[in-house]
């Protein structure tokens, strides 16, 4: 069975009140998720991979001689993970169990940000932010292009996308005011619980 781009979790203009225009989904999920599920489909076509789960697809093409098909694949998965790591009137402190974990393994919610703004700040040229658990301990990180957490077994619980396409229809070049809006109104601290429940 071919490779499925997920639903958005919400309506393409529901983040528009909180700093990502509908514009910006008709592009990014309309045009750029849907290629990277296409091209995948293509890719995988008459071959073992198709009928393996997406996350396997991931963890047997993570080597050079398969990277134009694990690009695809996590970049599929990735783009996922991001729609479902944010929510209208999101952002802000964390609830929960995520909030005693980013206060006992990161110091608080404020080192948690500076770290966070820093990772996505810093990912030079094209790439991902995430809040991982890593052994069980939470720790920020980065990722180039299209790699992501489940290549390094660490568990992904949130992740912010830095592709210069996630934020220059809105921001330009401003990729620090995209970061700072997606902490202030965009987290779905939700979705990082129910990750780390799962863990
Ligand atoms: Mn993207």
């Amino acid at each position: 069975m071919a490779f499925q781009q997920e639903p958005l979790p919400y309506d393409p203009g529901a983040l528009e009140p909180h700093g990502m225009s509908a514009k910006t989904f008709e592009f990014h999920y309309g045009k750029h998720h849907a290629a990277y599920v296409a091209n995948l489909n293509k890719l995988t076509q008459d071959t073992e991979l198709a009928d393996k789960s997406l996350e396997e697809v991931i963890r047997l093409t993570f080597e050079p001689s398969k990277m134009n098909i694990f690009n695809n694949a996590a970049q599929t998965w990735n783009h996922t993970f991001f729609w479902n790591s944010m929510k209208p009137n999101g952002g802000g402190a964390p609830t929960g169990a995520i909030a005693a974990k980013i206060d006992s393994d990161l110091g608080g919610y404020d080192k948690f940000k500076e770290e966070f703004k820093n990772a996505a700040a810093t990912q030079f040229g094209s790439g991902w932010a995430w809040l991982v658990l890593d052994n069980g301990t939470l720790k920020v990180t980065k990722t180039p292009n299209a790699e992501n957490p489940l290549v390094h077994n660490q568990v992904p619980l949130l992740t912010l996308d830095v592709w210069e396409h996630a934020y220059y229809l809105d921001y330009q070049n401003r990729r620090p005011d995209f970061i700072q809006n997606y902490l202030d109104q965009l987290v779905n601290w939700d979705f990082a619980n129910q990750n780390l429940a799962a863990a």
